[in-house]
């Protein structure tokens, strides 16, 4: 029986734990902490079947300079600490050109189109169909020149990929949605996603998934990795050294740190997002997105969510809430927002790869050394989906897509 240590238990870790203890591996997924309490937790809760076309930088220059200014809530931009990420930044931008986007988006498309039907199975696999709406979600707009510019959008993506969607007047976004004081100019309402209730409580039920496979869950730091004597790949876990014939790193956006100890430069772009849960306020049907104001308002478990878009910071700068602040402003505007859960919002990082796909295959000198990190703004729709991806590359199957643009080779001269 072939064995793997997977680090990292987010829902990339998680889901490729999964995967592989299915495939007869045996398993063990080690993490600092509990499952799901990093970024697979600090997210809108969405699995964007709809997100066919990865998440772009903008080449408007006027996009560019509200970014600049600070006057964009999508992205803000905190220039001390970020002179090291320009190289990152740049060749993201370099990379969000139609041509190449383009082509970036014809290999997302169908790994994104692997994403519900894998989630499928271990929603089932893990009794967590509790957590879970498959009814879609909404994106709201303020002025007709946006609404006009997604419905042409969605429409290409339709055309192109066959994602559904319909659109609503602000009369019937009001009658869909009637919390909602303020219903801008109307909505798209992306029709195929699903919504899940609370992010981390998904991880865990399919951690619990793995434990009930056979698999083993351990605390440990993931820095301890090393080769190990007989070939394979070994871990100082909390109960002690671990071995194992291989290793999957799946830290998201701490894999970049601990691979540069083997030699490998990964440029990764860490786009912060911060999160609050609001109680005793009205509560919205399905997420909503309020594409002026970057944010999505979301019903969760805990709690009415509110998430933001992307801080570009260094990912060891100290948080600053103003984001959230203006989010959570724009709220309570639009629906009866109640009291902050949490004594401070939280926040997560998306690790997002220059090319806007993620990393998926064999460390080019390393055998036995596997990487699954880079899945930016869409790991938690894609981790059981890239999760299969890479449990077939281990072993040896034919894999259900092509892997070529995932492979960690595209970046080995780095
Ligand atoms: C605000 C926000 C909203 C988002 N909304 C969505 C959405 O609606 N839909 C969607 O698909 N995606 C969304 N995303 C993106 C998604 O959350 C991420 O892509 C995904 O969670 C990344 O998962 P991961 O497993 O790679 O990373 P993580 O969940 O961060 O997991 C990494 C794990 O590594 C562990 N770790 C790190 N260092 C060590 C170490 N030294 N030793 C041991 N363990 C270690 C951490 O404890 C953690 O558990 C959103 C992200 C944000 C921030």
């Amino acid at each position: 029986m072939k064995s793997a240590i997977v680090l990292g238990a987010g829902m990339i870790g998680v889901a490729t734990a999964v995967h592989l203890q299915q495939r007869g591996w045996s398993v063990v997924l080690l993490d600092r902490k509990e499952p799901g309490l990093e970024t697979s937790y600090a997210n809108a809760g969405i699995i964007q079947s709809e997100a066919v076309r990865p998440y772009a930088m903008s080449h408007d220059w006027r996009e560019l300079a509200r970014i600049a200014l600070g006057r964009s809530n999508e992205v803000r931009c905190r220039l001390a600490g970020l002179s090291r990420h320009l190289g990152p930044l740049l060749s993201y931008w370099l990379h969000s050109f139609p041509v190449r986007h383009t082509r970036a988006s014809e290999a997302y498309a169908q790994i994104i189109g692997c994403a519900i039907p894998e989630h499928e199975v271990f929603i089932r696999q893990s009794n967590a169909c509790n957590l879970i709406r498959c009814d879609g979600f909404r994106v709201l707009y303020r002025r007709q020149s946006a609404l006009e510019a997604a419905v042409a959008a969605a429409e290409s993506c339709r055309q192109a990929y066959g994602v559904k969607f319909s659109l609503l007047t602000a009369g019937e976004l009001k009658k869909a949605e009637p919390a909602l004081a303020d219903a801008g100019v109307g909505a798209l309402h992306w029709l195929e996603p699903w919504a899940v209730l609370d992010p981390g409580a998904l991880v865990c039920a399919y951690a619990d998934l793995f434990t009930r496979l056979g698999g083993r869950l351990v605390r440990g730091d993931a820095r301890s990795l090393a080769k190990s004597g007989s070939g394979g790949w070994s871990v100082i876990a909390e109960d002690g050294r671990l071995e194992a014939d291989a290793a999957v790193v799946a830290l998201g956006p701490w894999s970049p740190d601990l691979l540069k100890r083997f030699g490998y430069r990964f440029p990764m772009v860490r786009k912060r997002g911060y999160y609050r849960h609001y109680e005793g306020g009205s509560r919205l049907d399905l997420p909503l997105c309020d594409s002026a104001n970057g944010y999505v308002v979301a019903p969760m478990a805990k709690g009415v969510r509110i998430t933001t878009g992307a801080e570009l910071t260094a990912p060891s700068a100290k948080p600053n809430f103003s984001q959230l602040a203006h989010a959570e402003q724009a709220a309570r505007k639009m629906i009866m927002l109640g009291r902050p859960l949490e004594p401070e919002p939280g926040y997560g990082t998306r690790p997002c790869m220059p090319d806007m796909l993620p990393v998926v295959g064999a460390a080019p000198h390393h055998p036995g050394l596997w990487l699954h990190f880079g899945h930016g703004h869409q790991g938690f729709t894609l981790g059981p989906a890239t999760g299969r991806l890479i449990a077939e590359l281990m072993t040896d199957k034919v894999s259900m897509i092509d892997p070529l643009p995932y492979r960690p080779e595209r970046y080995w001269h780095n």
